[in-house]
């Protein structure tokens, strides 16, 4: 099929620049066997569109959408993925209100549950912008960093031995122990926030907790104005690359292979492309396939490396995602890749796979901190959004059209009872157990 060869190509040179990329020449991974990743479908010709815009943030979740770009995993069944750099949180959110039409995006990478607030308006000034929440994008690979004078406190992700020094921190310096997530009432808020109360810390009262961008996280703590942030990586690498603080807990020590961010595209445009949406899901679940495995770690970090994309070193990025990472103040090494971001195997089943139970928890954890009053104050109110937004049936169908193993293609919504590191279980069945069980609420 010259023709469509001829497309593939100049598609890949659009994209990439001066990269020349693999969609006609050189296919790429099929894999294979136990990852799923078996045949290769040809494209479909008659996508309703062929291009999407979808936003994403310079840090390891967004690694397969890159790769699916950077790989033709998204051109092989016809889709132009433009992926566009987003310089916060709060300008994603903005964007995909505006829609690409408008100049913004169409859907992109999110923390959970910023397609859900953004439906009901929550976090839009009450404008209501529908989305669908189509996989998940990766697990763990999140961290909460410490500054280096914290040293002497070895905090850890039991806090409860540091917790009187944190929380005496007023006497000894005159303000609160301040510390800085980089969106308000999401993942890395929540992260943080579970951490804290855990250790027997009330992160509303005890502490100063701050919304900072990325970037600024890395100054403040540097400038010793921040003492912790939890962000992705590889910002708490960074800081431990640059000797400014250590890593105290690992979201993946929080919550073993917890639900981290999530691709979601505006409902208009999922209803209007139907098979345009097949499609990126088709390459995304590809191009998790292929990021999760160890041998292409280098390659992807080389990847996320360069200008377009994380402009940050492959000194930082590669041991990021080959999870070698330096822990507590004593720096211990710990090379377990188990800890380190997962894009589709883990222990728990298919990363990819939207759970509804696990988009569940980020709407019950907005109840336990009382969030949004008057918005969102019910289990049942977070049952109903969550069955609205979650599109579990579309990536079934993706994954089943791209060959993935009817074994690792979950079958219901749920993916059972969740357990913390203290010994707190999420059980989505009983939602309102886990808030009972938990010290530290509103
Ligand atoms: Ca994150």
């Amino acid at each position: 099929m010259p023709n469509r060869r001829r497309f593939l190509s100049v598609l890949s040179a659009t994209l990439a620049g001066t990269l020349v990329l693999h969609a006609c020449g050189n296919p790429p991974d099929k894999g294979g066997g136990a990852d799923g990743s078996s045949s290769a479908p040809a494209a479909d010709v008659n996508l309703e569109t062929k291009t999407i815009t979808i936003g994403y943030v310079p840090i390891l979740e967004a690694a397969a959408l890159v790769a699916g770009v950077e790989k033709g995993f998204f051109a092989k069944h016809g889709l132009e993925v433009k992926l566009v750099k987003q310089a916060s949180w709060p300008a994603a959110r903005d964007n995909v209100v505006i829609g690409s039409a408008g100049g913004g995006i169409d859907g992109g990478q999110w923390q959970l549950p910023m397609p859900h607030l953004i439906t009901e308006g929550i976090i839009t000034n009450g404008k209501k912008v529908p989305m669908y929440v189509l996989a998940q994008l990766s697990s763990q690979g999140n961290g909460i960093a410490v500054s280096n004078s914290m040293k002497d406190a070895n905090l850890r992700v039991n806090l409860t031995p540091a917790a009187p020094t944190i929380i005496g921190f007023p006497k000894t310096e005159g303000r609160k122990f301040r510390a800085a997530h980089t969106f308000p009432h999401a993942n890395q808020d929540l992260w943080i926030r579970y951490w804290l109360g855990a250790g027997g810390i009330d992160p509303d009262k005890d502490i100063e907790l701050l919304t900072v961008p990325s970037t600024e996280t890395f100054q403040g703590m540097r400038n010793g104005i921040l003492e912790a942030f939890s962000t992705g990586d590889p910002w708490p690498f960074r800081i431990v690359a640059d000797d400014i603080g250590y890593m105290a807990a690992l979201t993946a020590e929080i919550w073993p292979v917890h639900p981290e961010e999530f691709l979601g595209v505006r409902a208009d445009w999922v209803d209007k492309n139907p098979k345009a949406t097949q499609a990126l899901l088709k390459g995304l679940i590809e191009a998790q396939q292929w990021s999760d495995k160890p041998e292409n770690k280098a390659a992807l970090a080389q990847m996320l490396s360069s200008r377009a994309y994380f402009n940050a070193p492959v000194s930082v990025l590669e041991p990021a995602l080959k999870a070698e990472y330096k822990l507590g103040a004593d720096l211990k090494p710990s090379n377990d890749p188990k800890l380190g971001p997962l894009y589709w195997n883990s222990d728990r089943g298919v990363i990819s796979y939207p759970y509804k139970s696990l988009n569940l928890w980020f709407l019950v954890e907005s109840i336990r901190w009382k969030f949004h009053p008057g918005q969102l104050d019910t289990i049942a109110q977070a049952q109903a959004l969550v069955d609205k937004v979650v599109r579990e049936d579309l990536w079934r169908q993706a994954a089943t059209d791209v060959g993935v193993p009817a074994a690792d293609i979950p079958s219901g919504s749920s993916r059972g009872k969740e357990t913390f590191f203290d010994g707190i279980v999420f059980d989505p069945e009983n939602p309102q157990a886990y808030l009972d069980s938990l010290k530290i609420k509103r």
